[in-house]
């Protein structure tokens, strides 16, 4: 990194020294939190100390929101309705009933589901009994649900139908696993050679609802989501009541993803795709109506929901979204209710936040986070003084990650973890810091992932400008190193997809025996069309430094893809290690 900031110290000298002065100045020298022990002579502040605690999320939307809708593209396929008052009722349901199963305080519950109101309710009731909300992403490795499984200890999985044949799988590897709650009706139950499965109406239909929620210190854990491991074993990152509703009431402000009674709301990212942005938390707090879509996540069916139930805001990674613009333009659709969409988990490309603001009048708020910041650490409102901005200089602002939702604070480090200077052109390591930032992963894997002052290494880099919007340049691990400078991979990935035929873009770096590496540029070309090399530059061509040009074009016909939707270098790298470059030949 140090050579990235030396490239950018040699041109720009005056402002890399001076906004390194002026970052000291605003900010003050960077030091430890304090630790929440009173010194003495001090006076505590004379106020309640009632414990933040999750449940109580559910007896608010049921006291003041009680007859809201939740609605749901249920597993076996009709759209259900139901209400807060009734999910509250169920959700202690199911947590008499794991009582009765003999699931203690603390135990860690799996879910392995998709986003129904039966899994809001699984949710709820596991927390409520005290335990931890286990959420595990079914679109990984099945070697890797075992280890997450079995590290974490699961008594119980609540899942669909639809992962029956999946457990018959790993099943018999899952060591403490006493039962799998199938999330459906009699009717509905499957036929399986697994011995241990209960029926879900049938186990919360024996209860009565009578429980009191546990109470815990607002410390205790409450949810755990395991990182995707693209390198070594997944890791468990440990939310308790405090950091999830810190988090929740974060987000929630005006330049954030508030939510009002008055929105209808559809969570399109998963449950388990770090608590779903909040909005499994927000939705309820603030009495919107809750839109859960089941598996279905294709253009049409996505349509439906926001059309049918009025959505107002929604949230999702982009490739869900490239799926319904192409079904949008396809179908010459419009989205007359839709008011605002979330869009992170991967960087927003430009011609999804053009499609959405300046086609269908929808705002974009981009999001960035990591299952370790519960997830969202920054989002992308333009600032009092952007308002009046042309509109290009405009979306340049909007494609940035974002600024970090108070009380998150953000810094971008040198190889050496010197601070680097908020210019909005030197890049570096991304730390953060903050009270729903994961300060370790359970079991205590992965050592301590803190600088001397508490900031989390978030494994981006990136920059941060003069108005505080950070942007991602790459994974560090993703970066192309060429002759001792780095090049974006991102930057290019998202010119390239605004070519017209082009689907999907990856860049990454190959050997070269002069440069070390050189991008190479892989494109999967839209449906039905076909692109040539040529174009692919040409349309590059003065968008980037001349020293980003990447060395090739190649064509592949399918990207790979992460278990949380992102594009998967590691597998492109596999793929591509024998690969030569016409320039290294
Ligand atoms: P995974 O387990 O796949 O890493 P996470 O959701 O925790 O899933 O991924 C976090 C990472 O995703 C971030 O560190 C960053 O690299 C990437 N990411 C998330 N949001 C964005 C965004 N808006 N732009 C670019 N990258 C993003």
């Amino acid at each position: 990194m140090a050579g990235l900031f030396d490239l950018f110290g040699r041109t720009s000298g005056g402002t890399t020294a001076g906004g390194g002065a002026k970052t000291e100045a605003a900010r003050g020298p960077v030091a430890a939190p304090a630790s929440g022990e009173m010194p003495a002579g001090v006076l505590a502040g004379i106020m309640q100390d009632v414990q933040l605690s999750i449940p109580s999320i559910l007896d608010h939307a049921a006291l003041y929101h009680g007859d809201r809708e939740i609605v749901t593209r249920t597993i076996e396929g009709p759209i259900h309705r139901t209400t807060y008052s009734d999910i509250h009722l169920r959700a202690r349901k199911v947590s008499q009933a794991l009582r009765r199963l003999g699931a203690k305080p603390g135990a860690r519950v799996a879910t392995l589901a998709w986003n129904t109101y039966r899994h809001l309710e699984a949710w709820y009731g596991i927390i409520g009994m005290g335990g931890v909300c286990h959420t595990i992403n079914p679109r990984l490795f099945h070697d890797q649900i075992v280890y997450i499984s079995n590290h974490a200890e699961n008594p119980y999985i609540f899942t669909d139908v639809t992962f029956v044949p999946l457990l018959e799988q790993v099943a018999p590897h899952l060591t403490h696993l006493k039962g799998i709650i199938v999330l459906t009706d009699r009717a509905h139950m499957p036929a399986s050679s697994l011995k241990n499965l209960i029926c879900y109406e049938e186990l919360i239909g024996a209860e009565d609802g009578r429980f009191d929620w546990v109470r815990l210190p607002e410390t205790a854990a409450a949810g755990l989501c395991y990182t995707s491991g693209t390198t070594g074993n997944p890791k468990g990152v440990l939310y308790s009541h405090r950091s999830n509703i810190l988090m929740m009431l974060a987000a929630g402000v005006g330049d954030g993803m508030p939510l009002r009674s008055r929105d209808s709301v559809l969570a399109v990212v998963p449950m388990f795709h770090a608590n779903s942005w909040g909005l499994v938390y927000s939705a309820p707090a603030n009495g919107a109506k809750l839109v859960l879509p089941g598996m279905r996540l294709d253009g049409p069916s996505v349509y439906e929901l926001l059309t049918g139930e009025k959505v107002t805001m929604t949230a999702a990674v982009p490739t869900v979204w490239l799926m319904l613009l192409q079904h949008l333009e396809a179908n010459g659709l419009d989205l007359p209710v839709l008011e605002r969409v979330v869009i992170g988990g991967s960087a927003v490309p430009r011609r999804i936040l053009e499609a959405f603001e300046d086609r269908y009048g929808v705002e974009v708020i981009h999001a960035w986070g990591m299952t370790e910041t519960s997830p969202i650490g920054t989002l992308c409102v333009l600032r009092h003084d952007q308002i009046d901005l042309p509109r290009e200089e405009q979306v340049r602002v909007k494609l940035k990650q974002g600024r970090p939702i108070f009380p998150v604070e953000l810094k971008i480090v040198d190889d050496a973890d010197k601070e680097l200077p908020r210019d909005g052109r030197a890049f570096g390591r991304l730390m953060i810091r903050g009270p729903f930032i994961a300060k370790g992963y359970f079991k205590g894997e992965g050592g301590v992932p803190l600088d001397a002052a508490g900031y989390f290494d978030t494994g981006d880099v990136a920059t941060i400008d003069p108005k505080g919007f950070m942007q991602i340049t790459d994974r560090a691990k993703d970066v192309i190193k060429s002759g001792g400078e780095w090049i974006s991979s991102i930057e290019i990935e998202n010119i390239a997809v605004g070519h017209p035929k082009v689907a999907e873009a990856a860049v990454i770096g190959l050997f070269h025996p002069k440069w070390d590496e050189r991008p190479l540029l892989i494109i999967v070309p839209k449906p039905g069309e076909s692109v040539t090399k040529e174009e692919i530059l040409a349309f590059l061509e003065g968008k980037i430094a001349k020293w980003w040009m990447p060395d090739d074009v190649v064509f592949i016909e399918e990207m790979p893809h992460t278990a949380t939707g992102k594009i998967q270098k590691m597998a492109l790298r596999e793929q591509f290690k024998d690969y030569v470059l016409p320039t290294a030949k």
